[in-house]
């Protein structure tokens, strides 16, 4: 499916100017108030089902779409990381809805250097530390295993289509060290096309590991609760 034109709600631009503007105001909708607004954090528990090619379910809490993929722009593109614990907060929520009990394990998407320069470290990577320290404090058994690496050089994927994603991530991921035990859940930030998720999964099950789904911040072209994936909505074979 070529790559649609992001969506530009009007949002953006104020919450954007918010940024450079106001001291304290919500990450999704720009209101003066918290880093984020209790509408905006509604927005980010709507969740939004999908599945890659072969099945394995992915959740995400939202679309990525309104505030929810502000609040996500803002702490991925303008430093706005005191938003993050309300993103580890509805993954959180969502980790309980994939995984409902049990022991499980976390494994964020390895990020590529540059991205990790640019946001001053690995957002994905912190993102599951504290979804795990905050499944831990409810009770679960939760972890995060950095046992996904990358084994060659991945450009950014943000002009690509669907195609071309999955071609540049294809055999791109291998497991480090020790399959973990249990059943792990591959973490994201935003799950577009599925190619680097599914990626992810299969360098993963390649190694010995239980992947019991995909856990994600946002996913593209659903519109919340469980709709047809965006990977299925192109041509055949793309
Ligand atoms: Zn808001």
């Amino acid at each position: 499916m070529p790559t649609r034109p992001p969506a530009r709600p009007p949002l953006a631009p104020l919450a954007a100017a918010a940024d450079l503007l106001w001291p304290g105001h919500c990450a999704g909708c720009a209101r003066p108030g918290p880093p984020c607004c209790p509408s905006c954090a509604r927005a980010l528990r709507r969740g939004a089902v999908t599945a890659l090619p072969d099945g394995t379910p992915v959740h995400g809490c939202a679309p990525h779409e309104g505030p929810a993929r502000q609040v996500l722009l803002a702490v991925k593109e303008r430093d706005r990381a005191e938003a993050r614990p309300v993103l580890a907060r509805a993954l959180a929520h969502r980790l309980g809805e994939l995984v409902p009990a049990g022991p499980v394990r976390l494994v964020p998407v390895p990020t590529r250097r540059a991205s990790r320069r640019a946001r001053g470290g690995d957002l994905v990577a912190d993102l599951a530390a504290r979804t795990a320290a905050r499944a831990r404090a409810a009770g679960r058994d939760a972890g995060v295993e950095r046992c996904l690496g990358l084994v060659r050089a991945v450009r950014d994927q943000t002009d690509l289509d669907a195609a071309g994603r999955r071609a540049n991530v294809h055999g791109a991921f291998a497991l480090r060290g020790r399959a973990p035990t249990g059943a792990c859940v591959v973490l994201d930030d935003v799950v577009t096309t599925t190619a680097t998720a599914a990626e992810a999964v299969r360098a993963l099950r390649a190694g010995g590991v239980r992947v019991a789904g995909v856990l994600t911040v946002t996913v593209a072209g659903v519109d919340g609760g469980t709709a047809r994936p965006a990977w299925a909505a192109g041509p055949p074979g793309v």
